[in-house]
């Protein structure tokens, strides 16, 4: 559910937010009740509700702090989503140098941090004395903060102080993929360490257990995921689009009937797409697709050059460029194939064509000659 955009950055709330309001909510409840057991059910609700609304406040900030310090990075990002487990900032890319992932990751904790000191002081040093809603309100997120600040500092990758831990491993070992590897086996061993407590908290019949347990496989499943995801970045960034584009060995007339080019080229050469040429230019692309929604019957009558996507519709890359910036186009497209037009940067002509799968194939080869 979109609430709102900060910045070009839009912000999203998932559904399972419902439940830390909720359950932040109840313990705020629980902390007021302590403190005055004759509270009207006005009060109760009153409490439950704003220490909900503020901890997702709280979680926004922290998200926001990475996301606005990232685009001064000029990385791009573009959504933050509130969930069971707190926020995530979607940003587009990877921070180029240890310096800026170490900044964009510790200003996260560090404004929760601040931000709980700043509830905890007004609540000390307020000379009116404090209704009981507002002291308790004040305590609580003060409190709240303060643990998310320093929770997401465990050195857990891929949390903010796993991310910490690797920017400062990249800096001293000049080798992004091995701090990353580093950074995420730890974080796979506190993730097993969460799973452990939660075990012996449970054999003791505490069954806030199952919480830890529940984390703990959320983030070796995040830590491994991290790390396959940074391994292959890595390797896509080696890969050139020169080596790999090439220009296909078949391409389909214009006026090709369709049911021709089904049985002619599709069949015959069992690819899911072909180029499609007129006169001697390449004008377009046709994916089986394009081709598949038109009834059989049609398909003697219709030819492939009324079906095709222009040549315009696909992205254009340039010789220099690398296999990241070519799979990244291809993740913006919303048709398929997922083919882009390559270009020399001088002439500005066309050099051939490039694919998703070219780049996978590439990508299996690299892993393979160099191994893991
Ligand atoms: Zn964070």
């Amino acid at each position: 559910m979109k609430i709102g955009t900060v910045r070009g950055i839009k912000i999203k709330l998932h559904f399972s937010t419902l439940i830390i309001v909720g359950l932040v909510g109840f313990y705020a409840v629980t902390l007021f009740l302590d403190l005055v057991p004759e509270a009207s059910l006005v009060e109760i609700l009153l409490v439950g509700i704003i220490n909900g609304v503020i901890i997702l406040f709280s979680i926004l900030i922290h998200e926001l702090a990475h996301s606005l310090v990232a685009q001064q990075y000029g990385l791009k990002v573009s959504e933050i989503e509130l969930y069971l487990f707190g926020g995530v900032s979607k940003i587009e890319e990877e921070p180029r140098t240890p310096k800026s992932e170490m900044i964009i990751s510790i200003v996260g904790p560090l404004s929760s941090l601040i931000l709980g000191a700043i509830f905890l002081a007004v609540m000390l040093f307020n000379p009116l004395i404090l209704p009981p809603w507002l002291f308790v309100t004040l305590l609580y997120s003060g409190i709240s903060n303060i643990g998310l600040g320093i929770f997401n500092l465990i050195p857990a990758f891929p949390m903010d102080g796993g991310r910490v831990l690797r920017a400062y491993l990249w800096n001293r070992r000049n080798n992004l993929l091995s701090a990353t590897k580093t950074a995420s086996k730890l974080g796979r061993i506190v993730g097993y360490s969460m799973m452990a407590l939660g075990f012996i908290q449970i054999l003791f019949g505490q069954f806030g257990g199952f919480w830890l347990i529940f984390m703990g496989s959320f983030l070796d499943k995040s830590a491994r995921k991290s790390y396959v995801q940074a391994k292959n970045e890595v390797t896509l960034s080696k890969i050139n689009v020169r080596d790999v584009a090439g220009w296909p060995e078949f391409a389909i007339p214009f006026d090709t009937l369709l049911n021709d080019a089904i049985r002619n080229y599709f069949i015959v050469f069992t690819q899911t797409y072909f180029p499609v040429v007129r006169g001697n230019d390449i004008v377009g692309i046709v994916h089986l697709d394009d081709i598949k929604r038109v009834p059989i019957e049609q398909r003697s009558e219709f030819i492939i050059g009324y079906f095709m996507k222009s040549l315009s519709e696909f992205p254009l890359i340039y010789e220099e460029e690398t296999g990241k910036d070519a799979m990244r186009k291809f993740n913006q497209m919303d048709h398929r194939p997922h083919v882009a037009v390559v270009k020399d940067n001088e002439t500005q002509r066309i050099v051939g064509f490039i694919s998703e799968s070219d780049i996978v194939n590439a990508m299996k080869l690299e892993l393979y000659s160099h191994g893991s």
